[in-house]
């Protein structure tokens, strides 16, 4: 990762930030490695470590091998995100909330650390789902994770539903999964009407999350990305900041 000062821009996004009233924040895992909880394709990166792992992320591969199953489930018990605390990336959007500036914070993690950093439940969109609940794929059923993972602690490898005995898997979306529709067109109407459009910490490779950008843009926000690597819309961004996250948003909001 190859940060770079640059204290002048720094301080021209502050200033638009401090203009701003409807900053829409488009978060990714970025923001949550300083918390403790890697990224998938950053240096230290899940995937790039071990590509692999890349493959039990399809819900076809899920469904179909148990053993698949069991390596998530214990990869899902081992999170580092069950004591991760939240940074100062995370804060800062609480600020820009306190602030009044904040019009949606759109999150492509599954992590809750925005809502326990303290960002209002309401304004968060998490496109991806959430790792703090389970959702059964046969009925549907869906309760919080922590009495699954307790199942899994007292030796269940693959925990079926309690009610229909189907597949359980975390509430998060996998690749081949769709969104939820609703969950996408809210954050698409955010993007539309944003004057801000701030991505933190993701390499928006990610369809349709990264579309978020393009569509911010032509409906006329200023978009400004922070990220340690290169992303597909810095083109299109009026500033890209390589910064480390919880030391730069802090800056940008104060
Ligand atoms: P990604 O892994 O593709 O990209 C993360 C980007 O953040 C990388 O470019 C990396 O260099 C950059 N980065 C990491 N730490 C940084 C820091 N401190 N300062 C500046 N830049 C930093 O992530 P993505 O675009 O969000 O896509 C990955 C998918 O994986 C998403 O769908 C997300 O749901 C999921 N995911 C979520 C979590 C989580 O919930 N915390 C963790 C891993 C993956």
């Amino acid at each position: 990762m190859e940060f770079v000062d640059d204290p002048e821009l720094v301080g021209q996004v502050r200033a638009w930030v401090g203009a701003a009233n409807r900053v829409v924040a488009l978060t990714g895992a970025g923001i949550s490695t300083e918390s403790g909880i890697p990224d998938f394709r950053g240096p230290q990166g899940v995937w790039t470590r071990n590509p692999k792992a890349e493959r039990s992320s399809h819900i076809s591969e899920y469904l179909r091998d148990p053993e698949v199953r069991r390596q998530v489930w214990q990869a899902r018990l081992a999170s580092p995100a069950w004591t991760a605390e939240p940074n100062a990336g995370h804060l800062a959007l609480v600020e820009l909330e306190r602030q009044g500036r904040l019009h949606a914070l759109v999150t492509q993690n599954i992590d809750g650390l925005h809502q326990r950093a303290g960002s209002d439940p309401a304004l968060v969109i998490e496109l991806h789902g959430t790792m703090r609940e389970a959702m059964c794929l046969g009925c549907g059923d869906r309760g919080p994770m922590e009495p699954v993972l307790e199942r899994l602690r007292a030796g269940e490898h693959d925990p079926p539903c309690l009610r229909c005995g189907g597949i359980l898997k975390s509430a998060t979306i996998s690749f081949g999964q769709s969104l939820v529709d609703a969950d996408l067109e809210r954050a698409q109407r955010a993007a539309q009407e944003a004057d801000l459009l701030l991505a933190v910490g993701s390499m928006l490779t990610v369809s349709p999350a990264c579309h978020l950008v393009p569509l911010a843009a032509a409906a006329g926000a200023r978009v400004v990305i922070v990220n340690a690597d290169p992303t597909p819309y810095d083109d299109l961004a009026g500033a890209v900041l390589r910064a480390p996250i919880g030391e730069v948003l802090p800056r940008l909001v104060g």
